[in-house]
């Protein structure tokens, strides 16, 4: 796959989990006590709104197309066009913002897989592919 890969954020306080578990790419989603799953990590769960009983839990990294879109135009020099944008939602049911590869006619509910793009800085990004298209 071929693409700039954005400009990612540092960790900080509420995704430091999430950010380490993708070092040994795996996949996760913020799980409380009560069964409600959620992405990004946040303070508090959306479902009961408890602030104690909130990890990091193993995702399948299995989703599929929720949204996508085709960038052609580039936001800024030195990106490379045309890239897919999209959400997906995983089987375990939060949805990611990210990206897919470009070569391919997507639809909605296209079911996909994770894959990692690895950083510099020893975290990695989680991109999706197709079941069939996994390298
Ligand atoms: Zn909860």
């Amino acid at each position: 796959m071929t693409w700039t890969p954005p400009e990612v954020p540092p960790a900080d306080e509420m995704t430091a989990a999430w950010w380490d578990a993708t070092r040994e790419h795996r996949l996760t989603v913020q799980t409380c006590d009560c069964g409600h799953r959620q992405h990004p990590p946040r303070a508090v769960c959306t479902g009961c709104g408890d602030t104690e009983h909130l990890t990091q839990v193993d995702a399948t990294g299995a989703g599929t197309v929720d949204a996508f879109t085709v960038v052609h135009r580039a936001p800024r020099t030195g990106v490379e066009t045309p890239y897919v944008v999209a959400r997906v939602r995983l089987v375990e049911g939060p949805i990611l913002l990210t990206r897919l590869p470009s070569d391919r006619d997507w639809s909605i509910g296209d079911p996909v897989t994770v894959g990692w793009l690895d950083l510099p800085d020893g975290r990695a990004l989680p991109l999706f592919t197709h079941p069939e298209q996994r390298n």
